[in-house]
């Protein structure tokens, strides 16, 4: 077999260290990829495939991407989840011997990409890594766009999937020895990409970062991930900020499924923010702030003193309306300092961001003064920490001319008087062109040549030009042809020549000389970074605050307080999110009382007429308490709860491939096993997705379970009516109902939460309005009434809560064994029959299946 050319022997070697990177291979003006990536990446980015002649017996598969392009290719790809190596020609290939030198120079990942599309301007791209040592967990996180590193213990595997989902790391580093199961269920849930990087030990650059971090595992797990890093980015790290230890524990967990149910960063069907919680809450003005408030919205609080330290900054903001109107319009001109600090560091500013930088730090004195005069011990606390960096703003406003370009090699950057020698350049410059322009005045008439002209161009340089008609005007011998157009001549003087190479030279160094001052420039914002982030930790807190302060006095939200015994109270509550989309005079606010003797609501009435609502409306007013804003309520006291659980909707879940039952049972289970005492759960009509006595079993022996061992703050909706009788035997216990009246015959919502059990289900009613034919609503109301007289007859209700020890007892009272001697008793072929009915869920149902089912009911019947 023939041997591969010298430069594609050069790609294989490369590649092997790449192994799971696409590898864009610089040549000339293109990245060229081979063999299998070629065929996959001409897959992904649709691009065309080729070959090329490498030297053995067969075509080596390629294909490229122009380099000035390449850009958009490089998002396609990280955005789903790839790696991409990129490879630059690392010699001149002009004096290269051989084939050129090539290196890798970056190795771009989810985790560790800079800009672009993959980049959220409101969201952290964090990559994690993780360490497993003596049964522990140690997880370390790093935002490498702000600098941001974190590191904390994670309990459990379970609460390692929470946290990774609910920070959204994009990549995870790990060793090749971690576990494959566990390696796999993060993919499945989490859809991250993976790296293996096995040196833990932190050099010394880096040990400062880690200098407040004891623990052994967890300083394996940042060293770890700047490992990575560093060998993958192979550049300047000087933005990463000193490692945060926090703790699980320091915030209210609220577990992915909850997550996800209550809608707090993307709806459940749209999987968009819109209709969201965060929707509705940001006000912010800076992409710092929008960050910040994503973080605080995954991470409430649980600790009484910084939660009332927030909201006591909202209630200042809100009682200072002008000085917040202000303090929004300063921000809208804070530019992102926290990725611009990332971008410095990584060497990828130009001018114009760091014009941007001066003006964001010119608005700081005035924020500084406005803070200040809010007059709260925070606000005087905070506004004395805000750093205006001023020899920052006065080098800046020094250096950088107003408008400059985007590119940073071309000059027109620097201000003059800056510096000497580019002024001396300047002058030299500006001042040939001066006397060039003089020299053509002097020509015109010294040769009496009205049209003659000095021109410039890059292959000539400078000329005069004559137009043919007048070339006999020009004195013999002192002017030297240079290049003959059809109507004109071009020439040059040796005075010309000599201006000439001044001018270039002198305009050769100012472009050189304006990118010199340009990275040293750059480099003494770098001794800025740690500064920067400092204040842009405090501007997006504040940005974050006075965001709260906006929604909840727009939305006429109040200040929550905390009970210490554990009580909950909300006079007219609302749901948030419903309020803003319906238009709030048409929502109907309920109240919830939940003290010592009434730890579990179960929640009854029809279908459509609020439950759920109002199950969410108390779980988000929960989260907008800890995170410190304002409540939509009229008045709310609240517990500080440790953990939310919900089993709310029924969202199949595809991706790891479980039944709507299942996912229903492990949130329930996820819920049972982990709540405490501190806890709120709420559950949505648990049982739904199996028979009726199944799930009417499995309800009952759920509230039990929590009654008895967890005694958690719990809202059940559910539409089994007959669990309401547990009432009378659960102490804490209290049945409530969403009202409904009927009106003409038909269901009037009144979304209305009172006390008791709801006098029944308005299914046909709700099916009604459904449209279902008439015909079929009619005879379902005739077997109801048949079926409810029939289960009048049965044994009372009470007396069946009461033989509850007796499981066989339980289901007797539900009419599974009819009494076989009553003549009027359905036969056991009826009553199977009416039970399918009693199972049909008509809402999910085209009016044509519904007549189908009947029909076929009806024959089984005759
Ligand atoms: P359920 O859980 O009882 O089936 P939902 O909570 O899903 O009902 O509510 C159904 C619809 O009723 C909601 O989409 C909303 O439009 C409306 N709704 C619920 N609660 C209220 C309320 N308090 N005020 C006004 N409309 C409400």
């Amino acid at each position: 077999m023939a041997a591969y050319t010298p430069m594609i022997q050069q790609y294989l070697k490369i590649k092997a260290e790449y192994k799971d990177a696409f590898l864009f291979f610089r040549l000339g003006d293109f990245y060229e990829m081979f063999f299998e990536d070629a065929i996959n990446a001409s897959q992904v980015l649709e691009i065309t495939l080729t070959s090329r002649d490498g030297g053995s017996e067969e075509r080596i598969p390629m294909c490229g991407v122009p380099h000035h392009s390449a850009a958009g290719y490089i998002e396609q790809l990280i955005d789903k989840g790839y790696k991409v190596a990129i490879c630059e020609q690392t010699e001149d290939p002009k004096q290269a011997k051989g084939v050129v030198r090539r290196e890798v120079v970056q190795l771009i990942t989810p985790g560790t990409v800079m800009d672009g599309k993959a980049i959220e301007e409101k969201e952290n791209n964090y990559i994690a890594s993780v360490t497993v040592s003596d049964a522990r967990i140690g997880l370390a996180l790093t935002d490498l766009t702000t600098g941001e590193n974190l590191t904390a213990f994670i309990p459990t595997f379970h609460d390692l999937l929470n946290e990774i989902y609910s920070v959204g790391a994009k990549e995870i580093v790990i060793s090749e020895n971690f576990s494959k199961e566990w390696e796999k269920q993060l993919k499945d849930r989490c859809q991250v990409t993976f790296s293996y990087e096995e040196e833990t030990k932190i050099t010394s650059e880096f040990s400062i970062l880690i200098e407040e971090i004891k623990d052994e595992c967890l300083q394996q797990t940042v060293a770890r991930l700047i490992h990575y890093l560093k060998r993958t980015q192979k550049r300047s790290l000087d933005h990463l900020q000193a490692v945060q230890l926090y703790e699980l524990d320091e915030t209210l967990k609220i577990d992915f499924f909850s997550k996800k149910n209550l809608e707090l960063t993307e709806t459940i069907r749209a999987k968009g923010k819109k209709g969201s919680l965060i929707w509705l809450l940001d006000e912010t003005k800076t992409a710092m702030g929008a960050r910040l408030l994503k973080q605080w919205i995954d991470k409430p609080l649980v600790s009484e003193k910084k939660i009332e330290e927030r909201l006591n900054m909202v209630e200042t903001f809100i009682g200072h309306y002008f000085e917040r109107e202000d303090f929004r319009t300063l921000l809208k001109e804070v530019y992102d300092l926290e990725r611009l600090a990332g971008r410095v560091a990584f060497g990828n500013v130009n001018a114009r961001d760091l014009n941007q930088l001066k003006k964001s730090l010119e608005q700081v004195p005035e924020i500084k003064e406005l803070i200040e005069s809010l007059n709260s011990d925070y606000s005087k606390s905070i506004a004395k920490r805000l750093d205006p960096c001023e020899e920052l703003t006065s080098i800046l406003g020094q250096a950088i001319v107003e408008e400059p370009p985007l590119t940073i090699k071309e000059g027109n950057i620097i201000k003059d008087g800056y510096s000497g020698k580019l002024d001396e350049y300047r002058y030299i410059s500006r001042n040939g062109k001066q006397w060039i322009a003089e020299l053509e005045q002097q020509e015109r008439q010294k040769t009496g040549i009205k049209s003659l002209k000095i021109g410039y161009n890059r292959v000539f340089g400078y000329y005069i030009e004559v137009t043919r008609a007048n070339l006999h005007l020009l004195a013999e011998g002192q002017y030297e042809r240079k290049q003959t157009l059809t109507n004109a001549e071009r020439f040059v003087t040796p005075d010309l020549k000599e201006k000439e190479s001044l001018i270039l030279e002198a305009e050769e160094k100012i472009v050189g000389l304006e990118y010199d001052l340009f990275v040293e420039l750059r480099e003494k914002v770098k001794t800025f970074i740690p500064r920067l982030q400092e204040l842009a930790k405090l501007l997006s807190e504040l940005d974050v605050l006075q965001c709260f302060a906006t929604v909840s006095e727009k939305r006429h939200y109040t200040k929550p307080s905390f009970s210490k015994a554990g009580e909950l109270f909300i006079k007219d509550g609302r749901h948030p999110v419903v309020e803003k989309v319906m238009d709030a005079q048409e929502y109907v606010p309920n109240d919830c009382t939940m003290s010592e003797y009434r730890n579990i609501l179960l929640i009854t009435g029809p279908n459509m007429s609020g439950k759920s609502t109002y199950m969410r409306q108390i779980a988000l007013t929960a989260i907008l308490a800890q995170i410190g804003c304002f409540v939509p309520a009229e008045e709310a006291s609240l517990p500080i709860f440790d953990q939310i659980f919900t089993r709310i909707g029924a969202a199949d879940d595809l991706i790891s491939g479980q039944s709507t039952f299942m996912v229903e049972m492990l949130e329930a289970k996820n819920a049972i096993v982990h709540a405490t005492g501190r806890s709120l759960i709420l559950f949505d009509e648990i049982g739904r997705g199996t028979s009726t006595y199944d799930g009417m079993a499995l309800a009952q022996a759920m509230i039990e379970y929590i009654h008895e061992h967890i005694g958690a703050k719990t809202l059940f909706s559910t539409h089994y009516h007959e669990l309401t009788v547990l009432e009378a035997e659960l102490k804490t216990l209290k049945n409530v109902h969403v009202q409904a009246i009927e009106e003409h015959g038909k269901v009037v919502f009144l979304h209305k939460i009172e006390e008791g059990a709801a006098d029944k289900s308005y299914g046909i009613h709700v099916a009604e309005l459904a449209e279902l034919p008439d015909v079929l609503i009619a005879r379902a109301k005739e077997i109801l009434d048949h079926f409810e007289s029939e289960s009048k007859k049965e044994t009372p209700v009470t007396e069946v809560v009461k033989e509850t020890k007796e499981p066989e007892a339980q289901l007797s009272f539900f009419t599974e064994e009819p009494v076989k001697q009553k003549a009027s008793q359905p036969s056991k072929k009826e009553q199977a029959i009416l039970e399918q009915l009693k199972s049909i869920n008509l809402l999910e149902m085209t009016p044509l299946d519904a007549m189908n089912e009947l029909y076929q009911l009806q024959k089984k019947l005759k």
